[in-house]
């Protein structure tokens, strides 16, 4: 990645560890990562908790005075009323969140997320004060067919080109093929690149150049400590959305070092 751009370690933790275990792990994390000296301004790490979870992490992380971020995994559109289960943005907010997924792969799937439900979660995370974490990314089927970089740039075209340039700046992308995540399976370091120069480019062309160079744009799918180093080794991935090896405090701290 440039220097320009701050790298970010998000650990996308799924339906995975109640408050108890959650605020154990932040606990473990934050004392390897000060063991290790490690420098918050040179890269930010982030942990995205169940709802469940939040408010513990909260409490934690403001008593302890951590650096660790923290964010959600989705959010409702609707800022309140008769949606029984669902949690708005400003919730969100006031538990001292920065970031949430937004349009993860498995929230389009096992969820009515279409297009227009995932701007909307943009637009209210945005005015909640937060970051959004965009997921966009290909199955197997569209890479078979060599469409893959079109699908991704698609996919965040069509979510922000309503967007003002200032809202536009506070995104983060986050590129995960789909037959990448949970599957062992990784995206080159080349084709990380590529998706992540593409994207950044139609950012650059829809905003402006600072809209591309500010915004920060992820790889997701399978990031190990193994092949962390050569994909933060492109000049156009900012850092990593990681499921699997973010339950694993030893995994996620040596990525955290790497990157
Ligand atoms: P994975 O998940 O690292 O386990 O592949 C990534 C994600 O779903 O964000």
């Amino acid at each position: 990645m440039t220097s320009r751009r701050i790298p970010l370690v998000a650990g996308n933790w799924k339906m995975n560890f109640d408050h108890l275990e959650a605020t154990y792990f932040v606990q473990q994390l934050a004392w390897k990562l000060r063991d290790a000296r490690f420098d918050y301004k040179r890269c930010e790490v982030a942990l995205m908790p169940s709802f469940t979870s939040l408010r513990s992490v909260q409490v934690l992380v403001e008593s302890d005075k951590l650096r660790i971020r923290y964010g959600a995994q989705a959010v409702s559109v609707t800022s309140q009323g008769a949606f029984t289960g669902d949690v708005s943005a400003d919730m969100i907010a006031h538990l001292g969140c920065s970031y949430v997924i937004v349009g993860h792969s498995e929230r389009r799937k096992y969820h009515p997320e279409d297009d227009a439900n995932i701007v909307d979660q943009v637009r209210a995370v945005l005015a909640a004060g937060m970051q959004p974490i965009l997921c966009v990314g290909e199955s197997y089927e569209e890479r078979r067919k060599g469409i893959e970089l079109d699908f991704a740039v698609g996919q965040v075209h069509d979510v922000t080109r309503d967007l003002s340039d200032e809202e536009a700046s506070r995104l983060i992308v986050a590129y995960e093929p789909v037959w990448a995540i949970g599957t062992g399976m990784v995206a080159t370091p080349q084709s990380a690149q590529d998706a992540a120069k593409a994207i950044r480019d139609d950012l650059t062309a829809t905003f402006s150049t600072t809209v591309g160079d500010t915004v920060r744009i992820l790889y997701g799918g399978s990031v190990s400590s193994k092949n962390a180093v050569e994909l933060i080794g492109e000049p156009d991935v900012d850092g990593f959305l990681i499921g699997g090896a973010a339950l694993k405090v030893d995994e996620l701290t040596k990525i955290c070092r790497l990157t």
